[in-house]
This record gives structure tokens, C-alpha cells and sequence, in this order.
């Protein structure tokens, strides 16, 4: 199993696993594919579930590039395979290669999840629901009573966090990206699920700000939850994204990167009394219900928590 989670596999190693031979052992029914994806949590938190729940099959990892993603999920449903995980940069592209979406992956426009029933393929997207559940767990909030800040709302991970939020229908969503031309597209999202065409305002429940200090200090002011889903903070150098006197006690400050555990962000809110939490909730939670999806019964949260913690 420790085998698993060191190795990554290639797309070589599926078309020989679809041949039934090569490296990929036939009890691997499960596999993320992402480019890169060395450092990806997943295959150590799922083969610990697997196995605590006696399940035979086994979890991997492969190395796609992006043009490839058709041809190793077609690879993967060959060599029989139950499912598939998703990550960079393949959750936008997987939309088109399923048979059927289920509502959230739709609404989301992304897909992290593949059911493979046959022929047919099923895209689900756990990482919106996973937020609410993450988020649940370590503020004991559910997003729909938050008045949420997205920082990279435009990003991959910051989209599906903002799309989520309006689909819960949270109060307030301010979306802050680097490139703001974005955060507007979000936002038009946002707002058809929110049912909603206002123009945007001080009191509109979708707002896009520049990353800018002055702005930034303005929404704080309103907002109960800061979700970073930037890459920011991955490097101890990275510069700040928000400055540390703009973080208040009264914020609760979500971080997605969960290496480092504790990022500059965290670290400032921490400092200025603000509740923290980074992202290996999120990994926890959209793991669990992807595992539900594949296994059909409920997935070993405290195993998978345990296995995390471990390897994190
Ligand atoms: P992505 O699609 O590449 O998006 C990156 C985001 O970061 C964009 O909004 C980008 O802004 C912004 N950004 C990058 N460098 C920046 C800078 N120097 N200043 C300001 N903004 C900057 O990546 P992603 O997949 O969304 O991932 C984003 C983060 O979330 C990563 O740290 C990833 O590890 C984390 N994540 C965690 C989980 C989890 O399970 N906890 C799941 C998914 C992602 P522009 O649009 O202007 O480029």
C-alpha cells in the first residue's frame, strides 16, 4: 500500500494495465489523474478506507498530460476500473467527455469524480459539497448563513468554492481574483444560480473587488468567512495576499493549501485572534464522498482523517 502512495504511475503503465500487464497491479480499481500529481494525499487516505473496509481494490496514482485525458480515462474504463479522481489540470475538460453529469457537476462546471457503469460514464463533483461539509466540521457554520470572501475566485478550486457558496445561497459572496476579468465571469455564474440579475453594488449579494488593500479592508468589514483558494501561501516566500492588519478576531479564515499546514495567511489570522483552518478538511470531505460514489456504502471518515494526518 505505502507502494501506492509513493509511485506514480504513467499512462504507459494503463494501456499496459488495459493489455493486463505492466506495473499497475489488478487490484487497482481506482486512480487520480492529474499533471502533476506526484504529491497528491489521495492514494494514501483511500487504500487506508479500502482496506479498513475490506475492499479488495486499491488506489493509484497516474501522471496525464492535458491532452491526453480522453485517451487515459478511455484506458482506465477498459482495464476495468470503478472509478476515476480528477485533479489539475483535467476538472474542466472532463465535462465533455461524460455521458451523464450529476447536478452539482453541471452547476459547478467542473467534474472530480468519474463512476464508470460500463460503457457509460458518470461525472460527479464532490469538491463544492466537500466544502460544506469542511467548513461545517472545523467552524461549525454551514456556508449558507456566512457571508464568504473568495481570494482566487477565478482559479480552478476558488470557482467551484464560489459556485458553492451560491448554491447554498449565502448571504453575501465577494470574489477577488488577480485577474479580475474572472472573478466577473464567476460572478455571472454566481448570480443565474442565485436567481438573480442585479446590478452589481454595495448591497448586491455578488461582488467583485479588486485585490487591492482599500477594497479589501471595505468587504472585510462585512464578511464572516475568508476562503484563500489562491496559490499563495504554498512558499514560505510568497508574498502576503492580505495584508495581517486587515484580519480581525471577529473572521473565520479558511485556507485551502494544507502544506504548509500553517500558511502566512493563517498564521496572520491566528495572530489577530480570527478562528483558522487549512485545506486537509476539504481533501478529507471530497475524498469521503467521492469513496461513497465508487463503493456505494459510507466511507471510514477517521480512518481516511487518520491516514491524512500521517502523510500530511
Ligand atoms: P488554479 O486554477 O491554477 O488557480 C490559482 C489561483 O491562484 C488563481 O485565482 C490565480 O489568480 C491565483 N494566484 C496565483 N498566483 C497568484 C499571485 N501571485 N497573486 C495573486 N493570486 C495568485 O489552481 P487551483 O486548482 O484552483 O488551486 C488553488 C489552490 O487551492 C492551490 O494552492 C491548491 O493546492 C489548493 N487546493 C486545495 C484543495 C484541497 O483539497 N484542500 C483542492 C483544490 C485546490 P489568476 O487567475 O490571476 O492567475
Amino acid at each position: 500500500m505505502s507502494d501506492l502512495q509513493q509511485t506514480t504511475f504513467t499512462l504507459d503503465d494503463l494501456r499496459a494495465r488495459a493489455e493486463d500487464r505492466g506495473p499497475i497491479a489488478s487490484e487497482v480499481g481506482l486512480a487520480v489523474l492529474g499533471h502533476p500529481v506526484e504529491h497528491s494525499l489521495s492514494p494514501a487516505m483511500h487504500n487506508a478506507a479500502l482496506e479498513a473496509l475490506g475492499s479488495k481494490l486499491r488506489y493509484a496514482k497516474i501522471d496525464c498530460p492535458p491532452e491526453q485525458l480522453a485517451v487515459a480515462i478511455d484506458l482506465a474504463r477498459k482495464a476495468g476500473f470503478t472509478g476515476l479522481n480528477l485533479t489539475i489540470p483535467h476538472k474542466f475538460e472532463a465535462l465533455n467527455l461524460c455521458h451523464e453529469l450529476d447536478d452539482t457537476a453541471r452547476q459547478l462546471g467542473a467534474v472530480n469524480t468519474l463512476l464508470f457503469d460500463g460503457s457509460h460514464i458518470v461525472g460527479f463533483n464532490t469538491d463544492g459539497p466537500g466544502l460544506v461539509r469542511a467548513i461545517r466540521e472545523v467552524f461549525a457554520f454551514d456556508l449558507r448563513d456566512l457571508r464568504v470572501m473568495v481570494l482566487g475566485a477565478g482559479g480552478g478550486a476558488g470557482s467551484a468554492a464560489a459556485l458553492q457558496c451560491a448554491l447554498e445561497k449565502c448571504p453575501r459572496l465577494v470574489l477577488v481574483n488577480r485577474t479580475e476579468g474572472k472573478a466577473h465571469d464567476v460572478a455571472t455564474q454566481a448570480k443565474k444560480l442565485l436567481h438573480t440579475d442585479r446590478l452589481e453594488g454595495p448591497d448586491d449579494p455578488v461582488t467583485v473587488i479588486p485585490l487591492e488593500e482599500s477594497a479589501l479592508r471595505e468587504q472585510l468589514a462585512r464578511t464572516d468567512l475568508v476562503i484563500n483558494a489562491t496559490s499563495l501561501g504554498m512558499k514560505r516566500t510568497d508574498p502576503r495576499l492580505v495584508p495581517a492588519a486587515l484580519l480581525t478576531p471577529d473572521l473565520m479564515v479558511y485556507d485551502m493549501i494544507y502544506r504548509p499546514a500553517v500558511t502566512r495567511l493563517l498564521e496572520d489570522a491566528q495572530n489577530a485572534g480570527a478562528r483558522t483552518a487549512n485545506g486537509l478538511s476539504l481533501l478529507l470531505h471530497q475524498g469521503a464522498l467521492s469513496l461513497e460514489i465508487w463503493l456505494n456504502r459510507p466511507a471510514p471518515l477517521d480512518v481516511m482523517r487518520r491516514a491524512l494526518d500521517k502523510t500530511a
